[in-house]
């Protein structure tokens, strides 16, 4: 497996793997790898010559800096499980590796930002604009790979790549969850006994919204979720929408023909937990 920490022997072996006519695919992380992690690498390694994972916590997508600093960092054990699961080349870049000086300082989100986590975090999603904007500027891959556990994250990376002309294509990837339902996520180990005992309560209820699409009133399902939630010790909701797949706005009622996705994020004392599911 090819280590990289420098941007220049990152794009040295981009340019070195191009030269034997391979494919390159490209899983972005903030490290602390687990199975959903894995899962993107995977697809990434059946559907491309070389595949490139980077582990960089970007610290201008933190508006929280208590977040940032506690944030799992677990580089040596990462190496591992990617040497083990044959994974080519990890690219684990310093900050000024990537935030030299050079490239765009701001982005045009189109207002897919405006909400959910974009409102709960102000500055997060140019925080990560920026950051795949370099990545990919030094990576150049052919296929990037993201999770729908970061749904609006997701949305807004095919709009800038879009937009900005990325010649790379984005695979949505499945969420890959817990045997209870919790979805999987680097800050799960950061919970008490309790509040992970508890947490699968979120899946539950996003399924149960699954089963009432399109029958009762939105406003209603809502407030149970909300409800059943808040009841539950040390959880307490951020907020739950449910949206229009396209434009990331909160729907007031059932309409058919759109993709609908209810998204919501939880807090487990300082732990922010996102989940999301597809109603419609
Ligand atoms: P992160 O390290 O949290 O920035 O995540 C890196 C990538 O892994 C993002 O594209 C996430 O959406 C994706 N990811 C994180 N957790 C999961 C999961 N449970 N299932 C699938 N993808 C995930």
């Amino acid at each position: 497996m090819d280590l990289v920490y420098k941007r220049n022997d990152c794009m040295n072996l981009v340019d070195f793997i191009r030269s034997r006519n391979e494919t390159i695919g490209f899983v972005p992380t903030m490290g602390a790898l687990h199975d959903g992690h894995l899962s993107l690498l995977n697809y990434s390694l059946q559907q491309t010559d070389y595949t490139i994972i980077s582990i960089f916590v970007n610290r201008t997508q933190f508006n929280d800096p208590s977040d940032f600093k506690n944030y799992p960092r677990e580089i040596d054990a990462d190496v591992l499980k990617l040497k083990e699961v044959g994974c080519h080349g990890v690219f684990i870049p310093e900050h000024h590796e990537i935030y030299n000086g050079t490239g765009r300082k701001s982005y045009d989100l189109g207002n897919l930002d405006k909400t959910m986590e974009g409102k709960q975090r102000p500055g997060h999603f140019q925080g990560v604009a920026m950051v795949v904007d370099r990545l990919f500027d030094i990576v150049k891959p052919d296929k990037a790979y993201f999770g729908e556990k970061d749904f609006q994250q997701l949305q807004i990376i095919k709009y800038i790549v879009k937009n900005l002309n990325h010649q790379v294509d984005i695979i949505q990837c499945p969420i890959i969850r817990e045997h209870d339902g919790l979805a999987m996520s680097s800050r799960n180990q950061l919970l008490s006994q309790k509040q992970r005992e508890n947490a699968p309560i979120i899946y539950k209820c996003l399924q149960h919204v699954k089963e009432y699409a399109n029958k009762g009133s939105l406003s209603e399902i809502k407030k149970v979720v909300v409800d059943e939630i808040n009841q539950t010790t040390e959880l307490q909701v951020e907020y739950f929408e449910i949206v229009d797949e396209e434009t990331m706005q909160d729907t007031k009622k059932w309409e058919k023909g759109k993709n609908m996705r209810a998204c919501i994020a939880v807090k487990a004392g300082n732990i922010r937990l996102i989940d999301n599911v597809r109603i419609s």
